[in-house]
């Protein structure tokens, strides 16, 4: 049995047999991760996110973000002014989507976007897609994320595949 990395309860085991991907779900908080062994060095998974075809051409993949703007950014858009996209990807399709929505977007990734725009600033929203479950210490980056947040802004960290399930 894993420990969840947020609560530290116990999790339930998920594994997508077709991929050959283990994840854990969080029973109390709904976290979801990445077994250590789906967890790839960086310089293979750079290889393997450049692979992604993540743009504006995959209309499921614009969906999905349409729907999280719908359920998780509207209600609460007028008080959102800036927003960061923690670890956009390579095309960075939620911050465009925002960014229509008249919100002013940084957008960091490790790979694809480096410079570190966020430091020194405060936003409103930031949000994080398909990120925090491949992170081993996803507590310390919550906590530095949380300093680039307003007093009433937020961070919604999400993982589209298994929300669902
Ligand atoms: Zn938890």
């Amino acid at each position: 049995m894993y420990l969840c990395r947020i609560c530290g309860q116990n999790t339930k085991k998920i594994v997508d047999i077709k991929k050959d991907i283990t994840y854990y779900r969080c029973k109390s908080c709904g976290f979801i991760y990445l077994d250590n062994k789906n967890i790839i060095d960086s310089c293979s998974e750079k290889k393997h996110y450049e692979k992604h075809n993540n743009g504006f051409d995959s209309l499921g993949y614009v969906k999905m973000f349409e729907d999280f703007i719908d359920v998780a950014i509207e209600p609460y858009i007028k008080s959102i002014k800036t927003a960061l996209d923690f670890g956009c990807g390579k095309g960075p399709v939620l911050a465009e989507l925002l960014h229509r929505k008249g919100i002013e977007v940084d957008k960091y990734d490790i790979y694809f976007y480096p410079k570190e725009v966020y430091r020194g600033k405060k936003y409103d929203l930031i949000t994080s897609t398909e990120v925090f479950e491949h992170i081993k210490e996803p507590i310390e980056s919550l906590k530095l994320l949380s300093q680039y947040t307003n007093k009433n802004g937020y961070i919604h960290t999400f993982l589209h595949n298994l929300n669902k399930r």
